[in-house]
């Protein structure tokens, strides 16, 4: 994805409040990401070890979610299999939740996923990030195959939160 800033991200959430939007957490250092290889841009935050966010581009529109997920004693430590990227990694993958855009978030409904606990799905499909053996199913996708994936299955999960 191409490098965005921070007003970018905060003005791009779906599912917080304007002032939520403008206190949470970005990352710093943003002019360094791996643009080039991320599919999206997710990230926990340092202050509450529950929140999480993701970032990516649908159909040429910024879209930002909050996410909330169990706190790192709690991750399950059964292998559980990441629905973005594929990947099974033990207690790498957490359940998040999303409230769900507007009135429906309002009134409590939300959208849930299983996603890599540091949302660092991009950088598994690339292999710039190290899996253990028998994470992966063998599979004979080539390598632009899986980043299509990636992009499609998150852009289903934002779709979902929107709708
Ligand atoms: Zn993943």
């Amino acid at each position: 994805m191409r490098p965005l800033t921070e007003q970018e991200i905060r003005t791009a959430f779906v599912n917080c409040t304007k002032g939520e939007a403008k206190r949470l957490s970005v990352p710093r250092g943003l002019a360094d990401r791996p643009w080039e290889d991320l599919d999206y841009l997710g990230w926990r935050d340092p202050q509450a070890p529950d929140r999480a966010y993701l970032v990516t581009e649908l159909d040429g529109r910024l879209r930002a979610v909050a996410l909330r997920c169990p706190r790192p004693a709690s991750w399950r430590l059964r292998r559980t299999m990441c629905s973005v990227c594929l990947a099974t990694h033990t207690g790498g993958v957490s359940l998040m939740v999303a409230p769900k855009a507007g009135k429906a978030g309002q009134q409590g409904n939300s959208v849930g996923i299983y996603i890599c606990s540091d949302l660092a799905c991009s950088l598994y499909v690339r292999g710039k990030k190290h899996l253990d053996p028998g994470a992966r199913l063998p599979e004979s996708l080539t390598l632009e195959e899986k980043i299509q994936r990636t992009v499609t299955n998150i852009a289903a999960f934002v779709v979902k939160v929107t709708a």
